[in-house]
């Protein structure tokens, strides 16, 4: 069994720790991953000479798969913990959106629905399980229970923000499970605390293929694998600049429209009735010296806001880090056809920073010190009510060709944790397989 070979497509965190623990057993392990670096939406860039992730990330409290792994590659006192502070922009100001109080407060959602949205967050923080919500719309419920200016105040657009046309479908599971991992986060009564590693994702990264390469893992990065060849009880797996290579089995951590495409010549459709529909993210990053808000997060409610989230990176994390410079993303989901999507970069930008303004009147364009804006394919799958029934599987064909991914994850909402929990189980699966 030791020299067995297994081939995983994918260098995001899932392909990475699953590489990690099949070197561990001994495999000799081949990852091909699409672009130059690694990491995937946990992936890092620059910005003041420090490292930060593309996209915005913290963790939480209740991360337990990936605060292990921290600790396994000796990052532990990198990781620290901060107050989180969230707001809600509407109406053509910024709630505090936090506690309690600042629920009652929150005079864009009727008297009577405030109440009945603070007991409506009690009874889901009590219910202990997810499966009854599974085949409910979120937004139906919600309104059932919280009341039509809840649901047109908070609910609605933080669906609508994040899901795009498909906000009403959206299962109830996934708000549930939402809801549950913030409440958890808190201890006890007191504020929300977020993790963050001094030296961002990148210091996680560049630990993990450090491990990985020492345990004789290869990398084959910017490596656009071609369609699987089978040959006997082995696949065959090429690039556009390599010749084939073989393997007793291969993981595919990346979206299932990968696993359909390169198994197109062995497949005989099986799965094809199981495409999940994704959305893409994009994220604008950028520093500047001007302080803009007094929240890390703030959800923009409003209905023609041209993205879903502003995010204040040094409220949580010391400007210092920074040269003394603010950091802020801008964030939005969108499918192919949006204009987030489809327009080019600079016309992106210009129309989110004309609405930063409406958020933001002082805000100065021209002192905008570095900026990065990156596009992310497949971010996020619709977790809609009949998910649950269509969710991918791990071994569509018992043939060691196998799918890790995070639009496996149900109902939580996908999440570096997550991966470093579904690559562990990708591991003892392919292990078991080869055994
Ligand atoms: C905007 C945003 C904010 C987020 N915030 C947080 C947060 O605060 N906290 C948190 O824990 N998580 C957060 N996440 C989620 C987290 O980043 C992901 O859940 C996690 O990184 C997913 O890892 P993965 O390996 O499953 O998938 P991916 O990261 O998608 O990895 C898949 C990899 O496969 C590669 N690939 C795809 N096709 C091919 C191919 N044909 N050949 C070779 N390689 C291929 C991709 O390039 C990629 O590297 C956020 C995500 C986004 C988009």
């Amino acid at each position: 069994m030791k020299n067995k070979k297994v081939a995983i497509i994918g260098g995001g965190v899932t392909g990475l720790v699953a590489a990690r623990n099949l070197a561990q057993e001994g495999f000799k392990v081949v990852i091909f991953e699409k672009n130059e670096a690694i990491g995937g939406l946990a992936s890092s860039v620059s910005i003041e000479g420090e490292p930060i992730e593309a996209a915005y990330h913290h963790f939480f409290k209740t991360d337990q798969d990936l605060l292990s792994l921290i600790n396994e590659l000796g990052l532990s006192k990198k990781l620290e913990w901060f107050e989180s502070s969230v707001s809600i922009f509407v109406q053509g100001k910024f709630w505090p959106f936090m506690s309690p109080r600042d629920l009652l407060n929150f005079s864009p959602c009727g008297f009577v629905d405030r109440i009945r949205t603070g007991l409506t967050a009690l009874h889901l923080k009590k219910t202990k399980s997810w499966e009854q919500y599974r085949s409910l719309s979120a937004l139906e419920w919600m309104t059932r229970k919280c009341g039509q200016s809840s649901a047109d105040s908070i609910w609605g657009p933080l669906l609508k923000g994040k899901f795009g046309k498909d906000f009403s479908h959206i299962s109830m599971a996934w708000l549930w499970a939402r809801l549950h991992v913030r409440v958890n986060s808190r201890e006890n009564q007191s504020a929300e605390l977020l993790g963050y590693l001094n030296g961002g994702t990148r210091c996680f990264l560049e630990a993990l293929s450090a491990d990985l390469i020492k345990k004789g893992v290869v990398f084959r990065l910017g490596a656009k694998v071609e369609p699987f060849r089978q040959e006997g009880e082995q696949w065959g797996i090429a690039t556009q600049d390599s010749v084939e290579e073989r393997f007793d089995a291969v993981l595919v951590a990346a979206p299932d429209s990968v696993y359909h495409y390169l198994s197109q010549d062995c497949d005989q459709g099986s799965l094809a009735s199981q495409k999940t529909k994704y959305l893409n993210a994009v994220c604008l990053l950028f520093s500047s010296e001007q302080e803009l808000g007094e929240y890390y997060w703030n959800n923009i409610n409003e209905a023609n806001a041209p993205f879903l989230v502003f995010i204040k990176h040094t409220e949580m994390v010391p400007k210092e880090r920074y040269g003394g410079k603010q950091v802020y993303y801008i964030g939005a989901y969108c499918d192919d056809r949006d204009v987030n999507w489809s327009e080019t970069d600079e016309l992106i930008k210009e129309r989110w920073y004309h609405y930063l303004k409406h958020l933001f009147p002082d805000f100065d364009r021209s002192i905008i010190s570095e900026e990065k804006l990156t596009r992310f394919s497949k971010a996020q799958h619709v977790v809609d009510a009949s998910y649950h029934d269509s969710i991918p599987l791990h071994h569509p064909s018992d043939d060691g060709r196998f799918l890790y991914h995070f639009s496996q994850i149900y109902p939580e909402d996908r999440g570096v944790n997550y991966a470093v929990r579904e690559g562990g189980k990708a591991s003892n699966e392919i292990s078991e397989y080869l055994k």
